[in-house]
């Protein structure tokens, strides 16, 4: 849609380029979500896909994804074998209800700060244990992703900071994975998704999201066993399961401890 209160889009070619981002300027990316809807708030937009990011850089220490990288690029990279994990990154942008042409044009950084419960790449980045590498006014910092949603639409973003990418630790990348999604309609908003980690020291993480109005991260020594499991999601702030038209609380945690139990039988090699 028309922006009318746009005034200027500046297209960053550098860092400096950045500077003005903050009241009444933002980042734009993407734009899947900043052209769906009024923005009455903003009279510039500061396009970042013009900085000549590269997508994908893969290291001995793992992977950085730049913002600016699509949701198509990063489902469709040319992975190490060895990087079981990486699969999460397919499942988790098919977890969005998303066209080839959002998906070709949708950043991960879009995703990541947009922090919607729904946001299926966000939640793949905390389950892969990503971080996110952020450019300020003040300098640079790095926030774990698992911290930096807030609540829906609410990030730890001060004012003026910029997502610059996210670094995936080659360990977690190697980590065997499960995922599940559930919604109440078969292409409709994901309503639960839980994905799973199980780390080559035995540990196991579960990332609850959709369901809930931030991403949760659970982290057990050892895959747990069904009383474990069901007493840590019985043991989660009530405040946290998510109300909207997608579904209701109650179904949401009812749906995501059998969407975890589903998640962990994978992990101990049980396919169901
Ligand atoms: C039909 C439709 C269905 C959708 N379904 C889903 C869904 O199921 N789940 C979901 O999560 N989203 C959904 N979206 C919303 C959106 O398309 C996606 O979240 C997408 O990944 C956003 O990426 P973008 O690059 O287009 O972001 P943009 O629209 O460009 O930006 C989104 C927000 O993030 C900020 N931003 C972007 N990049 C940065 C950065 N690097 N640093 C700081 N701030 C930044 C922008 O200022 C803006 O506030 C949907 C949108 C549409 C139109």
């Amino acid at each position: 849609m028309d922006l009318d209160t746009i005034r200027e889009v500046v297209v960053a070619r550098d860092r400096a380029d950045l500077g003005t981002v903050g009241v009444g300027t933002a980042v734009l990316a993407g734009g899947t979500w900043l052209y769906s809807e009024p923005q009455d708030g903003l009279e510039r937009l500061v396009d970042i896909t013009g900085l000549g990011w590269a997508p994908l850089t893969i290291d001995d220490a793992g992977l950085e994804i730049a913002a600016t990288c699509t949701l198509a690029e990063l489902a469709g990279g040319a992975y190490p074998a060895r990087w079981s994990g990486a699969q999460l990154f397919e499942q988790g942008c098919s977890a969005l209800v998303a066209s080839y042409k959002i998906r070709r044009t949708a950043t991960v950084g879009g995703n990541v700060c947009l922090a919607l419960p729904a946001g299926g790449v966000l939640a793949a980045l905390v389950a892969l244990g990503g971080s996110a590498l952020v450019w300020g006014p003040g300098g640079d910092r790095r926030i774990p992703l698992s911290r930096f949603v807030i609540a829906p639409g609410q990030t730890a973003l001060s004012e003026g900071e910029v997502v610059r990418s996210i670094r995936v630790p080659e360990a977690n990348l190697r980590a065997r994975t499960a995922f599940r999604k559930i919604a109440l309609s078969p292409t409709g908003r994901s309503g639960a998704v839980v994905m799973g980690r199980h780390d080559l020291d035995g540990s196991c993480q579960l990332t609850l999201s959709a369901a809930t109005t931030r991403p949760v991260v659970l982290s057990f020594p050892a895959l747990p066993g069904d009383g474990e499991l069901s007493a840590t999601l019985a043991g989660l702030d009530a405040a946290l399961w998510y109300d909207d038209p997608h579904g209701t609380p109650d179904w949401r945690r009812h749906v995501t401890g059998l969407l975890a139990a589903a998640v962990v039988a994978e992990l101990n090699g049980v396919r169901s």
